[in-house]
């Protein structure tokens, strides 16, 4: 079986290396969105979607042309690489799987890519990476990387510098040692109840720190901008939001490391996380309905991570010789896993649970996670009330980038 794993380290820049990397990341950030301008003012005219190939062929006169010719100070395949990326991002919006692309800003997920092993050299035993133009940079070499070099990608997080290097390497296929199947309800008041009546409840770690941040930002607010204590309440700032991110990572690992090895199968409900985060405002047309109840929802549910629980759960279920199975989300809430009996008045309260046909109660969220452990059997016993495209995506689609777990806390 082939393993494709991700390991994440932090860079250890000097200077003049830091200036460099922000440089970079720049080019790629002024690509992105000179194509992405160029694909609007297309459309505009009325022209058909510019492909990668011709988008990239603009590349050499942009990186000659005088507005612009710093870009020759950046490699190529990066910037060919955010273009990449932005035709990706054209191709999922007309896919229906995302909203369409926005322009990028500096700061906000800063990162670039080199596609080809030969681009880039690790050094385990010296700590050191090298990467084109940059040189060789210093990394907290935390954990042995296994497997034949794929690509890496350098992105900025909180003010600090990480590599990302993907491998692959032949790993012989597991056999789960356990043969469970559950069910799991994703929830806010309990962030994952299994249907076997196990219960994780929620680490809102933003929820936690948000005074403090809220405190922290104010603060920054009246201080002079580019001022000395302006730049260290900066920097509080980004280290809580660090503290925030490491938190949470940590939860999800651990909790995703504890369901996958305890059971062979997960069932998941298929929940749209970005649809149901998407804001809540909604258009000037089409103004939203309890913007303000939802905003607090859409905060809960990012703050928890369930795209991230899903995604981990996929692949580390897929590593133990396991299977995650998403079926579609549909009354779990407000059927009765008993008689199946399907209504509003069903759910008593928030937490309570009871057939109005049968009598039977439970805890609402394992009643659910029960109706979803139903649904799993039935796409285990093949086909049965599931769109089988539903089960095809998500096994393509988890293993597409893989963080592990202790490159995580390594870098915390
Ligand atoms: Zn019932």
């Amino acid at each position: 079986m082939e393993r494709l794993q991700a390991y994440k380290f932090e860079l250890r820049t000097n200077g003049e290396q830091l200036g460099k990397l922000r440089q970079f990341a720049g080019s790629c950030r002024f690509v992105y969105n000179r194509a992405l301008g160029l694909q609007q003012e297309n459309h505009k005219a009325g022209l058909k979607y510019i492909g990668y190939v011709p988008m990239a062929n603009r590349l050499p006169k942009w990186r000659k042309e005088e507005g612009s010719c710093w870009l020759k100070n950046a490699s190529a395949h990066p910037l060919q690489q955010s273009l990449r990326d932005l035709d990706r991002a054209f191709q999922n919006f007309f896919a229906g799987r995302a909203g369409f692309p926005r322009f990028k800003k500096k700061g906000d997920g800063d990162s670039f890519r080199y596609p080809e092993p030969k681009q880039f050299k690790l050094d385990q035993a010296n700590n050191r990476v090298f990467l084109p133009k940059l040189g060789w940079i210093r990394y907290r070499n935390s954990r042995k990387v296994l497997g034949t070099l794929r690509n890496i990608t350098i992105s900025e997080r909180c003010g600090k510098w990480f590599f990302s290097v993907q491998t692959v390497r032949e790993v012989e296929a597991s056999q789960h040692p356990s043969t469970s199947l559950v069910g799991i309800d994703m929830g806010i008041k309990v962030f994952a109840a299994q249907s076997d009546g196990e219960n994780h409840l929620p680490l809102n770690s933003f929820a936690t720190y948000q005074r403090k941040l809220a405190r922290e930002q104010r603060s920054l607010a009246r201080k002079k901008k580019f001022s000395n204590n302006w730049r260290k309440q900066k920097d509080r700032v980004a280290r809580l939001y660090r503290r925030i991110a490491n938190a949470r990572a940590d939860y999800l690992h651990k909790k995703t490391h504890t369901i996958s090895n305890n059971h062979a199968v997960v069932c998941i409900e298929d929940l749209k996380v970005a649809n149901m985060s998407r804001s809540a405002s909604g258009s000037q047309a089409l103004p939203g309905k309890n913007v303000k109840a939802k905003s607090g929802l859409n905060r809960a549910i990012l703050d928890q991570g369930w795209g991230e629980f899903r995604r981990q759960l996929g692949y580390k279920l897929g590593w133990a010789g396991g299977e995650l199975i998403v079926v579609p989300a549909q009354y779990t809430s407000q059927q009765c896993s008993c008689c199946g009996h399907i209504a509003k008045e069903n759910r008593q309260s928030q937490a309570g649970f009871c057939c109005q046909s049968c009598g039977y109660s439970d805890n609402a969220d394992t009643n659910a996670a029960k109706n979803i452990e139903a649904a799993g059997h039935a796409v285990l016993a093949c086909g049965g009330d599931v769109r089988p495209e539903l089960r095809e995506h998500v096994i393509q689609a988890a293993p597409v980038k893989q963080e592990p777990a202790e490159a995580i806390w390594a870098i915390a």
